[in-house]
């Protein structure tokens, strides 16, 4: 990898970010047969999916599993278009989540299969059987309606590119027409933890996105995500990708149709078309004048942003090995609350496949950066005090897990700053009334992918660059 400009002196293609969209889109461009550069600010390619290594163990960091992913998922012909092939394993099919409703002391396996779903839901929720069959055909019925979600890429119409089906409706309204029961509204909206936009905000479209092909089937890679940077890497490498990292965008100046990316560190790049697929508000940063009209890029800038993570790493030290991926964390009243309630609660917890297994306890906080910036006198203190509050937490709501884990490491929104260049964990949320980032800008030449602008989530990030692809494609911006 290279992290001096010593590449050619003028892109086709520039692409500011490595994580999966900015992998994808220079892919996309660069079996296309365009010169094609990507620049990544950390010191390594997809520096959020990538884990890391801490006493011989490997900690996951931004990816556990995904839908789409068996045979004629939509994510596995997006990854084979890109050339690239990985090794998904189907997940436990009765069990691939688990949630605990703390103040019910109730726990709930989650298969996959819509049938099985229904019937185990229905099981727990005799009263509520009919609605729960109306539910699922609801989620079901409006996948169809999003056609990047189940058509290949190459058909997808021009309303169909840019329109999403949103009838304004949030989960919340959704679930609160469909069901009386409490407790089964907070099973249903747990999932608002794949994507970070709590349930009363999020549009049920976009939760739609998120769930409706987890009924299908959920896959996990073998060798987790630094699998998936492998081999995308290995791509880059047979595509005659230039990659430089260490080298964070500050600037895109235009002069016509060239245009040149500014660095940090003084250096300059030279290209026809630059694909941003970082987080939009430091898109906003960078951009030339007129790249939005002054009320748009208010109305970027104002987009609230998701939690951020704040995440402690183990070891399991068990004998038993835990099969679901996920355990999640519930309240009853959660699914309507707002999202801040002053008190630091453990969200969920991730089982890898590592041997000895690596566990990571996810809590979410304010994405903060007064709060959070690792040159506050105060960020150390705050560090420990929030990673004992969420310890103490989760050793008191899963005793027989929290009593066998050795913490190794601990992540907080400043580490997520340092490596992916924002401290919201998804990045913005995704409301019902709230603003689509879209691929286009007001300059040719000059575009955005990433999940800002679909979904986040493996699946929203490919899809984000694959659609970006075909508008250009069609449009020759
Ligand atoms: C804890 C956690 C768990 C998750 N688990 C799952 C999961 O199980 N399944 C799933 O599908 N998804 C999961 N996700 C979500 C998924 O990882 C993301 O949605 C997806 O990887 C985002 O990809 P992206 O390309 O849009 O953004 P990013 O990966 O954030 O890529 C943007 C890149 O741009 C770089 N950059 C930023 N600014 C600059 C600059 N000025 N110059 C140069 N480079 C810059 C960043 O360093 C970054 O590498 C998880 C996320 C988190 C945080």
């Amino acid at each position: 990898m290279k992290n001096k400009v010593n590449g050619k002196s003028k892109y086709d293609v520039l692409v500011i970010g490595s994580g999966i969209s900015g992998l994808t889109a220079a892919l996309l461009f660069a079996k296309d047969g365009k010169k094609v550069a990507i620049v990544e600010q950390s010191p390594h390619i997809a520096p959020l999916i990538c884990g890391f290594d801490r006493r011989g163990v490997h900690f996951e960091t931004g990816f556990h599993y995904s839908a789409g992913c068996g045979k004629d998922g939509i994510g596995i012909k997006m990854l084979k278009e890109l050339g690239i092939e990985i090794p998904f394993e189907l997940c436990e099919d009765e069990s691939y989540d688990e949630i605990r409703i703390l103040d019910k002391n109730k726990s709930v396996k989650i298969p996959f299969e819509k049938l099985k779903l229904e019937q185990k839901l229905a099981e727990l929720f005799p009263k509520e059987k009919e609605n729960i069959k109306k539910y699922l055909d609801l989620i079901e019925n409006t996948k169809k309606k999003i056609s990047f979600l189940y058509k290949d890429v190459k058909d997808l119409s021009h309303d169909e590119l840019l329109n999403f089906s949103d009838n304004g409706k949030t989960l919340q309204n959704v679930l609160d027409e469909c069901f009386t029961d409490n407790d089964l509204k907070a099973l249903l909206a747990h999932s608002y933890i794949l994507y970070g936009t709590p349930p009363s905000k999020v549009s049920f479209a976009v939760h739609c996105c998120c769930v409706s092909l987890m009924m299908d089937s959920v896959w996990k890679i073998r060798g987790g995500g630094r699998a998936l940077v492998s081999a995308f890497s290995e791509a880059l490498r047979k595509n005659n990708v230039d990659v430089f990292t260490n080298k964070k965008a500050v600037k895109i100046e235009t002069d016509g149709n060239e245009k040149t990316i500014c660095f940090e560190d003084g250096a300059r790049m030279k290209c026809d078309f630059c694909v941003s697929s970082v987080h939009p508000k430091e898109f906003i940063k960078m951009a030339p004048e007129g790249v939005y009209r002054a009320n748009a890029a208010k109305r970027i800038k104002d987009i609230e942003e998701t939690p951020a993570f704040f995440v402690l790493y183990g070891i399991l030290r068990d004998s038993k090995k835990y099969k679901c991926s996920n355990i999640a964390f519930v309240n009853t009243a959660d699914y309507a609350r707002p999202l801040y309630s002053g008190e630091v609660l453990p969200a969920y917890i991730n089982f890898s496949d590592t041997d000895p297994q690596s566990v990571c306890v996810v809590a979410f906080v304010k994405p903060d950066k007064i709060y959070w910036d690792r040159n506050m006198p105060e960020y150390e203190e705050k560090k420990q005090k929030t990673a004992k509050e969420i310890k103490d937490k989760f050793a008191k709501i899963a005793p027989e897990i929290a009593s066998k884990i050795e913490y190794c490491d601990i992540a907080t929104p400043a580490t997520f700053k340092k490596y992916v260049n924002y401290y919201s964990g998804y990045g913005i949320m995704h409301a019902s009334d709230g603003v689509n980032v879209l691929p286009v800008t007001k300059i040719p030449g000059i575009f955005l992918t990433g999940q800002a602008v679909v979904t986040p989530g493996l699946l929203g990030a490919l899809i984000s660059s694959f659609l970006l692809y075909k508008i250009i494609e069609r449009d020759g911006r």
